[in-house]
């Protein structure tokens, strides 16, 4: 399984807001300006097959429009679109669409066939596509807040909290991972989200797991831990089948 990080910010920094890409076609997260940083990476946004949304505060769901215009304003997207996140949100992209393309939904939707999953704060799971998904419940600001566990068919176990602090769910993704994608936004907890602290407790507590940390504010630089990767915008790491 390949990772690639989009964006690894939090709002208010020069970085690209949190989001990734799993083996091109698998993106977690649509924050703004996304889509711009895919083209510039050079990858075919066409690929793009499955979508997760972990939340849906602007930095990583207002992209979601630019999604669906491109994959379905020009050249329409054969096979549908899979969109996985917290209840409500095909209505949200609905009315992302009215607030800013009038009638414009319409269009996009037939063309791309979208397939909304929508879990509730308990989370759930789904299989399609080559992977198996599991949201589980986070702790955050909004109603809801989903992590996910995405396993391929070669058995890599990638882990993605989204915005949280520390709770049971980044334990248990931290037990079910063999690569694991924190928030770590502050020095220590703060306004929703883990802080360099947390995550530092969570690699004592499972020395075998790669973390990497993401959704950086700019007070966090680094870590004397030695599985704790701290990703530039764009790059990738290989997360390792079972
Ligand atoms: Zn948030
Ligand atoms: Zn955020």
């Amino acid at each position: 399984m390949e990772l690639t990080f989009i964006g690894t910010g939090s709002i208010l920094t020069a970085r690209m807001s949190a989001s990734a890409l799993v083996d091109g076609k698998l993106l977690i997260d649509t924050p703004n300006g996304a889509m711009k940083a895919i083209r510039r990476a050079g990858i075919d946004l066409m690929g793009i097959d499955v979508c997760l949304i972990t939340h849906f505060h602007a930095d990583h769901f207002f992209d979601i429009v630019f999604l669906f215009l491109e994959q379905g304003l020009f050249a329409p997207k054969e096979r549908g679109l899979v969109l996985i996140g917290p209840t409500g949100f095909e209505e949200r992209v609905k009315q992302l669409f009215e607030l800013s393309y009038p009638g414009t939904w319409e269009t996009v939707s037939r063309n791309t066939s979208p397939r909304f999953i929508e879990f509730g704060e308990e989370g759930g799971e789904w299989s399609g596509n080559g992977y198996r998904i599991r949201a589980l419940p986070m702790k955050h600001t909004t109603p809801i807040a989903l992590g996910y566990s995405i396993v391929d068919e070669a058995g890599a176990r990638l882990g993605y909290t989204g915005d949280t602090v520390h709770c049971p769910g980044v334990e248990e993704l931290a037990s079910s991972s063999s690569v694991l994608v924190l928030d770590t936004s502050f020095p220590h907890e703060k306004a929703g989200h883990m802080g360099l602290d947390d995550v530092e407790g969570v690699a004592s507590r499972w020395p075998d797991l790669q973390l990497i940390a993401t959704h950086l504010g700019d007070e966090v630089t680094g870590s004397s831990k030695p599985n704790i990767a701290f990703p530039s915008d764009g790059q990738t790491f290989q997360v390792p089948a079972a």
